[in-house]
């Protein structure tokens, strides 16, 4: 049935983020997603698959949702599209927009909708620049941001994220974007460093970076408060307090990218209150709609909004948006999917299974001679593989530890990531992940491992 699809899918479709030679050869399999439902998607041969990564750590309230899909289905037979632009809303935009600031950090503001997450961080760029500009001192424009970091993979937000992949052959990053220190602490150059001496050395790379390139040349600092696709690496004790200060005594804003923490994978609705972060811009995009349509924001401070709104008066109105800002069918999408947020009691099984499932991969898996660390907060969880534990010896990303170990639970119908590392395995599965669910992720996972390093 439907033959015709693997030879269409070769013949016209430029698949993202893919290895475009293996793809031509066949070495990438191909895929047909045919449907989903709960934690689970099938393919088009039959397979029914636990998705331990939510598609991509997107679909947080699980597939399926009847609710959701009635809600879009209910706004594109009502009103399909209107714009956003001077002054336009659709009672989903609106009532979208109020819950966002309901939910979020009392110093925020408004919000301003995009489509995805790469949008919403140029977005976040523009109005750092803009808002300087305001300030008179167009100077203060430079953005730091950290080494594995994941912002998007647009020209600004592509130089913002710290992967090489993302900036190699594409002549990035841009002049504007400075990189200082990952906090990656299983990964320190001196393992001898406790973790309150490691972020002592991230704030003196931070501080010396800021005295290198000038103060009044540093707008913002950009950060996800748990790096994700740069590993899934939760932050040493501390580690945001001290950066912030730094930030503050420079007067540099602080953008927090919330695109995979915001709404509820951690436990808590930001991860920015889950750190004591205090930040100028949040980015948000997949767990708003939790990946049912498109769409993202960027929620903007008191602080900001005040410059912002005054700057208008002598400029004009503000350059920039998109057609689809505040589309209603991603808003209707929104509104539906943080009811349901709610009503479940999603985000509390995140932060409850989340840390069983943390625990239970760290005990199946923590004295593997081959794990170097089992990490995580809420619904994220990483494995790093080592090829040696003493003296800490890494594997070359060549040798594809990541991607066969995923290959193989894949084989036992759990998917997890290999992230783009090499060597780390990736998990991020919806918020309504059961008990059972997360010991058949780990029993796979620990035989997956067992099948491929022993
Ligand atoms: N920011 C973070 C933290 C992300 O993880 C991602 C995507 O994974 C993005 C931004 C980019 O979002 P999008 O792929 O929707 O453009």
């Amino acid at each position: 049935k439907n033959d015709h699809l693997e030879a269409w899918d070769r013949e016209n479709f430029f698949h993202p983020s893919t290895h475009l030679a293996e793809f031509a050869r066949g070495v990438t399999p191909q895929r047909i997603i045919t449907g989903a439902k709960g934690c689970h998607i099938e393919d088009r041969d039959g397979n029914r698959l636990l998705d331990a990564f939510a598609g991509l750590y997107c679909v947080n309230v699980g597939y399926g949702r009847q609710e959701i899909a009635e809600a879009i289905a209910a706004q594109a037979k009502e009103l399909a599209y209107y714009h956003s632009y001077v002054g336009h809303g659709t009672e989903a935009s609106i009532t979208l927009a109020k819950m966002i600031l309901d939910r979020a950090p009392e110093h925020m503001s408004k919000v301003y909708f995009g489509l995805g997450g790469s949008d919403a961080n140029e977005t976040n760029v523009k109005l750092i620049w803009y808002y300087n500009n305001i300030l008179g001192r167009p100077e203060k424009k430079k953005i730091i941001s950290r080494w594995r970091g994941y912002h998007g993979s647009g020209l600004v937000t592509g130089s913002l994220t710290g992967l090489e992949l993302f900036h190699k052959k594409f002549d990035l990053p841009l002049a504007q974007v400075v990189h200082t220190e990952a906090p990656y602490y299983f990964r320190r150059d001196n393992l001898e460093q406790t973790e309150a001496e490691f972020v002592a050395h991230c704030v003196a790379e931070l501080e010396a970076l800021i005295a290198r390139e000038g103060a009044d040349t540093i707008a913002a600092f950009i950060g996800e408060p748990v790096l994700g696709t740069g590993g899934i690496v939760p932050p040493p004790e501390g580690y945001w307090a001290a950066i912030q200060e730094v930030l503050e005594r420079h007067d540099i804003l602080l953008v927090a990218d919330e695109v995979v923490t915001g709404f509820g994978r951690l436990g808590t609705m930001f991860g920015s209150e889950h750190y004591g972060m205090k930040p100028d811009l949040i980015t948000i995009a997949k767990g708003l709609t939790s990946a049912y349509a498109p769409l993202s924001g960027s929620i903007v401070s008191k602080k900001m909004w005040a410059v912002l709104e005054q700057g208008t008066d002598e400029n004009g109105p503000i350059g920039h948006g998109w057609t689809y800002s505040a589309h209603p069918i991603g808003a209707a999408a929104g509104v539906a999917n943080l009811k349901l947020l709610d009503e479940l009691k999603l985000m509390e099984n995140a932060g409850e299974t989340g840390a069983y499932l943390n625990a239970a991969m760290a005990d199946a898996l923590g004295d593997h001679a081959h794990v170097g660390e089992v990490r995580g907060e809420g619904m994220l969880c990483a494995v790093e593989f080592v090829k040696a534990r003493d003296g800490r010896v890494y594997f070359e990303a060549s040798e594809k530890i990541g991607p066969q170990i995923a290959g193989a639970l894949l084989a036992e119908g759990v998917i997890a990531r290999a992230m783009p590392q090499g060597d780390i395995l990736g998990f991020a599965p919806p918020f309504c992940l059961t008990r059972e669910e997360a010991d058949e992720v780990v029993g796979k996972t620990a035989k997956a491992v067992k099948s491929v390093l022993g």
